[in-house]
């Protein structure tokens, strides 16, 4: 990241709410939830190698998001946060993410074909990506889990498993 105003999850001052807490997901005075990162990260770390079984850390959309505004209050950088800067500020992280694939041929799931240092460079721009989303649906009032959900729901109408089992066909194929 190159400006301040971008910066997200790069910047060790964040790092001191990763000491707060003491337990995963412990609730604070305030009544937002501190994480613990460490416990987040060596989860990560461990499903990297492992993509088939892998699973999520329980860190949930409104956590994320309540931390990430926390982190901008505290700078004072909502001034340059309208819904447009941080979409795009958003498709210049898929451009980082897509740089590492970037002339590297095929990959299999887990990375194998990436360095220790290269996978770990994915997940970070694959956070800033997720960061960035998460503030853009709430300055757009969207309930970024609800609306997935809901999303969810519809593809299933869209493409009954029955119909569409083991083929990559667009759901129009199918009407
Ligand atoms: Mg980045």
């Amino acid at each position: 990241m190159s400006s301040a105003a971008n910066a997200q999850s790069d910047s060790p001052e964040y790092a001191h709410i990763d000491n707060k807490a003491s337990n995963h997901n412990q609730e604070s005075a305030n009544g937002m939830k501190n994480i613990n990162y460490n416990a987040a990260a060596n989860s990560s770390a461990s499903t990297t190698a492992n993509s088939i079984d892998s699973h999520f850390s329980n860190i949930t959309f409104e956590e994320l998001r309540q931390l990430n505004d926390k982190f901008i209050k505290e700078r004072n950088w909502g001034q340059f946060r309208s819904p447009r800067n941080v979409l795009l500020a958003m498709v210049g992280e898929v451009g980082e993410l897509a740089e590492i694939f970037q002339w590297k041929g095929e990959v299999s799931e887990g990375l194998p074909e990436l360095s220790p240092e290269e996978r770990e460079h994915v997940g970070q721009e694959v956070s800033d990506i997720l960061i960035y989303l998460t503030d853009f649906a709430s300055r757009c009032k969207i309930d970024l889990p609800a609306a997935a959900m809901k999303k969810m729901e519809a593809n299933a109408r869209k493409y009954p498993a029955d119909k569409v089992y083991g083929k990559a066909n667009k759901y129009t194929d199918y009407q």
